[in-house]
C-alpha cells in the first residue's frame, strides 16, 4: 500500500509520481486532493488528485519541489512506500454542461487543471485551455492538456513558448475580442488567480478557483486553511478547495501563503545541511 509506482521528472524540480492507493483511486473525482506525509516525521502536505485509476488502483501527483516536504517526496524511489496518504478530500467540481469553459492553469496547477477540463469536456462543453508558465522548460502537461481541451493557448512570462505573458493577459485579450464564456474555471499560483478573477469580474462571466493556501488536516479541524469568502470564514479543505473567484479575499491567502517564510527557508537549509553531510559520510 502507498507504494510508489512510478516517477518521471517533468521538469526542473518538477516531479509526477503514481502511487498504489486503490481505496482512494476507486473513489475519487475531479477537483479533489490528498494529504501526503512522506516518512513518518515530517509533515502533512495536500497534493491534487491529477489522474488515478479505478482498475489499477493508482493515483498521480505533480508536485513541484520547494521546501522540505515535497523535496523528501521527490526522493522516495519506486518500490519504496509513502508513509501516510488520507482521501480523496475536499469536494469534485461542479462539472454541468454549461456551454463554453475556459480553463485556466498556471505553473505546477497546469496537471491539477487536467482532470477538470477533461471532466468538462466529456459532459459536452466547448474547453478552451490557458496554460501558462514562467518558461518554456517549465510548461508541463500541454500535450495532456491538448487531449482534453477544444482549443488551448500557451504562455510564457518570457515569449520563450506561446503568447509573451501572463495567463491573465490571454485571458483578458480573449474576452475583450468579444469571446463569451459561460464560465470560467482556474487554478494556479494565487496572484494569478487573483488576476483572472478580476478580469472575468470586469467582463461579467461567473469564475471559480481551486484555492491553495497553507492546510494541515485536511479535514476541517485545524483552521490553517481559513480563507475568507463573501466575508465570511470558510475553511478550504473542506468547504472547498474552489470558491467563487470573485468573493475570495485574495490579498489575506496571499499574505497568509508567505506567513512561515522564514521557518519554512531555514528548515530547508537544515535539510539540505544534513542531506549534504549524509553525502560526504558515503
Ligand atoms: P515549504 O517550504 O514548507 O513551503 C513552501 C510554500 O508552500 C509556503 O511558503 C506556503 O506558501 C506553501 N505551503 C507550505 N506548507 C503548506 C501546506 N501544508 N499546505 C499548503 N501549502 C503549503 N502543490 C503541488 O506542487 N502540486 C499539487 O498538486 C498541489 N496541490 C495542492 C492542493 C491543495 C488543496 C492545496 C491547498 C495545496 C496544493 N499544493 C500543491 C501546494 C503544496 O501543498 C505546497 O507546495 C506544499 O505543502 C509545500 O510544502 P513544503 O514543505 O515542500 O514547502
Ligand atoms: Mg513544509
Amino acid at each position: 500500500m502507498n507504494k510508489v509506482l512510478s516517477k518521471k521528472v517533468l521538469a526542473p524540480n518538477v516531479k509526477e509520481m503514481d502511487v498504489y492507493i486503490p481505496r482512494i483511486a476507486r473513489v475519487a473525482k475531479p477537483g479533489q486532493f490528498v494529504i501526503v506525509m512522506p516518512d513518518e516525521k515530517g509533515e502533512r502536505i495536500p497534493l491534487t488528485l491529477v489522474d488515478w485509476n479505478s482498475f489499477e488502483g493508482w493515483i498521480r501527483l505533480v508536485f513541484l519541489e520547494i521546501g522540505v516536504t515535497t523535496y523528501k517526496l521527490g526522493l522516495k524511489e519506486v518500490g519504496e512506500s509513502l508513509y501516510y496518504i488520507v482521501g480523496p478530500l475536499g469536494n469534485p467540481t461542479y462539472v454541468g454542461k454549461f456551454g463554453t469553459v475556459i480553463i485556466v492553469g498556471g505553473g505546477v496547477g497546469i496537471p491539477a487543471a487536467y482532470p477538470i477540463a477533461r471532466a468538462f469536456k466529456e459532459v459536452g462543453n466547448y474547453v478552451i485551455s490557458i496554460i501558462g508558465a514562467r518558461t518554456s522548460k517549465l510548461l508541463i502537461y500541454e500535450d495532456r492538456i491538448r487531449e482534453v481541451s477544444n482549443e488551448v493557448h500557451v504562455t510564457t512570462d518570457d515569449g520563450s513558448k506561446g503568447f509573451k505573458g501572463f495567463t491573465s493577459d490571454m485571458l483578458a485579450n480573449l474576452l475583450e475580442s468579444g469571446l463569451k464564456p459561460d464560465l470560467i474555471w482556474m487554478v494556479g499560483p494565487a496572484p494569478m488567480m487573483k488576476s483572472c478573477s478580476a478580469i472575468a469580474k470586469k467582463y461579467g462571466v461567473k469564475a471559480v478557483a481551486s484555492l491553495n493556501p497553507i492546510m494541515v488536516c485536511g479535514m476541517g479541524m485545524c483552521g490553517a486553511c481559513r480563507v475568507t469568502v463573501a466575508g465570511r470564514t470558510r475553511f478550504a479543505c473542506f468547504e472547498g478547495p474552489e470558491f467563487d473567484a470573485d468573493k475570495v479575499d485574495w490579498d489575506e491567502l496571499i499574505k497568509r501563503l508567505n506567513m512561515y517564510r522564514k521557518e519554512e527557508q531555514e528548515a530547508l537549509n537544515r535539510f539540505r545541511g544534513a542531506l549534504a553531510s549524509i553525502a560526504m559520510q558515503r
